[in-house]
């Protein structure tokens, strides 16, 4: 029997907001133990959450371009479990009401458009973090964390592929950036994703038993967890076993999948709505705000790119892959108006010198300006395109910008006096009403030779030789 994959993704996007969800503690990463908590985010009796706003602005530009609904009314819930990562002894999600329901993600997989259907997303905050002693038998845990904003995103069942939830992950991380609301970095944990995969046979439409995968840590992690996994599945069926739905954890050391415990059903957290926080009401005057505050996004930019500057599809994916590097195209063709030609370098020498140096397009040498002034030279026959490719790599040595560079360096001079001869002579030759007055006292004139043997030169001559030969064949008898 053949088998066919479901997928279906939850991503925990943590937003960069300033303070927590609930109280007013940082949200800085990398401070000493529990040095951001409060009364609040500590889960101390007789305290009280207060829902940090910027937290539902960002929240609701998410659900904006993921073609949700916001909904106009959403409801905090509390979820209960007993952990030494949860002080209060449940986390403040959000359940039966979301913030916003039913929307969709059109994907790219392999020149195929895919759409994917996006279940809700709702905002909950973070738990602290457990930390084991490998020395001592201890565990600790540090509570900066808790109460961190988080935006959950999920996904309909619609991920036919390991390859297609790579794709998924990709876009979403591009709108957190474009948007500016979450850092997106799967590494270092502001973007987490649990995978729930299951395999049905060939023609069915009943869904088989779903496992949801966690640890995964990155883009490559998640896909191939997700191969495993299916292989795994399928072999088990295969053998006549059968599937229970569970947790499986993602060892990436081994390359496999174990089984961690037996999944939770929801009643197990026994949800109800939180008595501390009135039901969140956002109206469409709210909603309209957002709207207006919203950048290009990464799917518009591509359409622009294609359809009026002309780029092929992979080109304007390529580019607008992340906000950064889209910005640095924009502000080339913002001086520089040859998009094809700017996107070529941008692809190819840009991209390769970050790549040789281990820099992001944000820390790269050589500024948008400056890359826009040195195609300029090039299209302009300044500079021939060899000397485009090694202006280039000195560029990014000395940060300085091509023009200045061509000056210093003499790039584009010819010195070389049996080349500069004939175009010398030339100029003599058809100017003979100059010459005489030159040689009857008019020295001034040097200099509209000087600038006529420059125009014949397109400016490469060297201004000094081009004067000393000059001086040579006019102070010389005119009967020579
Ligand atoms: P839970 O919290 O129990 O994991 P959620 O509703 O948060 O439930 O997430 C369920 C996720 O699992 C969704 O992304 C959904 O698309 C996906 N899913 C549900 N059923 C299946 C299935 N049979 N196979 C694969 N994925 C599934
Ligand atoms: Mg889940
Ligand atoms: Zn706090």
């Amino acid at each position: 029997m053949e088998f066919i994959p479901v997928i279906g993704l939850e991503v925990h996007a943590q937003l960069n907001t300033r303070t927590k969800i609930f109280c007013g503690c940082s949200t800085k990463f990398g401070a000493p133990p529990n040095t951001h908590t409060c009364p609040i985010c500590l889960g101390m009796p007789g305290t009280l959450p207060v829902l940090n706003k910027k937290v539902v602005d960002y929240t609701i530009k998410m659900a904006l371009a993921t073609n949700c609904t916001v909904q106009e009314k959403s409801v905090f819930a509390r979820k209960n479990y007993f952990y030494p990562d949860i002080p209060k002894g449940y986390q403040i999600s959000q359940y039966e009401l979301p913030i916003a329901l039913k929307g969709h993600l059109d994907i790219d997989v392999e020149g195929k458009s895919l759409r994917i259907g996006i279940t809700r997303i709702h905002m909950e905050e973070d738990a602290g973090k457990l930390i084991h002693d490998p020395d001592h038998p201890v565990s600790r845990v540090d509570l900066n964390r808790a109460g961190m904003p988080l935006m959950e995103i999920v996904s309909e069942p619609d991920i036919p592929t390991p390859e297609a939830a790579g794709a998924y992950l990709r876009e979403l991380r591009a709108i957190l950036r474009y948007l500016n609301i979450s850092d997106g970095n799967m590494e270092e944990g502001s973007f987490r994703c649990d995978a729930n995969v299951s395999i049905m046979p060939v023609g069915s439409t009943v869904f088989g038993t779903r496992a949801e995968i966690k640890n995964l840590n990155s883009f490559k992690h998640v896909e191939k967890a997700l191969h495993y996994e299916i292989a795994r599945q399928k072999a088990v069926l295969r053998d006549g076993g059968h599937l229970v739905q569970e947790t499986r954890l993602w060892n990436p050391d081994k390359g496999v999948t174990l089984s961690m415990r037996g999944k939770e059903d929801a009643d197990d957290y026994r949800y109800f709505p939180d008595p501390d926080l009135v039901p969140l009401v956002i109206d469409t005057a709210w909603i309209d705000r957002m709207h207006q505050e919203m950048p290009e996004l990464p799917a518009q930019r591509r359409f622009r790119y294609t359809e009026r500057l002309g780029l092929t599809p992979e080109d304007a994916r390529t580019l607008t892959a992340s906000r950064e590097l889209s910005d640095y195209f924009e502000a080339t063709v913002a001086r520089f108006d040859r998009p094809k030609m700017a996107a070529n370098w941008i692809m190819g020498d840009l991209l390769g010198l970050l790549n040789a140096r281990g820099l992001e397009v944000d820390q790269s040498p050589i500024t948008p300006d400056h890359l826009a002034g040195l195609l300029e030279l090039l299209e302009t026959d300044v500079i021939s395109g060899k000397i485009a490719k090694t202006l280039f790599e000195t560029m990014a040595e000395t940060g300085k910008s091509a023009k200045i560079l061509v000056e210093e360096k003499g790039l584009i001079q010819v010195s070389d006096t049996s080349t500069l001869d004939p175009v010398v002579d030339a100029v003599i030759a058809d100017h003979p009403d100059e010459v005489s007055r030159y040689r009857s006292g008019q020295k001034k004139l040097m200099g509209f030779f000087v600038g006529e043997v420059m125009k014949a030169t397109r400016g490469k001559a060297n201004p000094k030789i081009v004067n000393e030969q000059l001086t040579k064949k006019l102070e010389s008898s005119p009967l020579n």
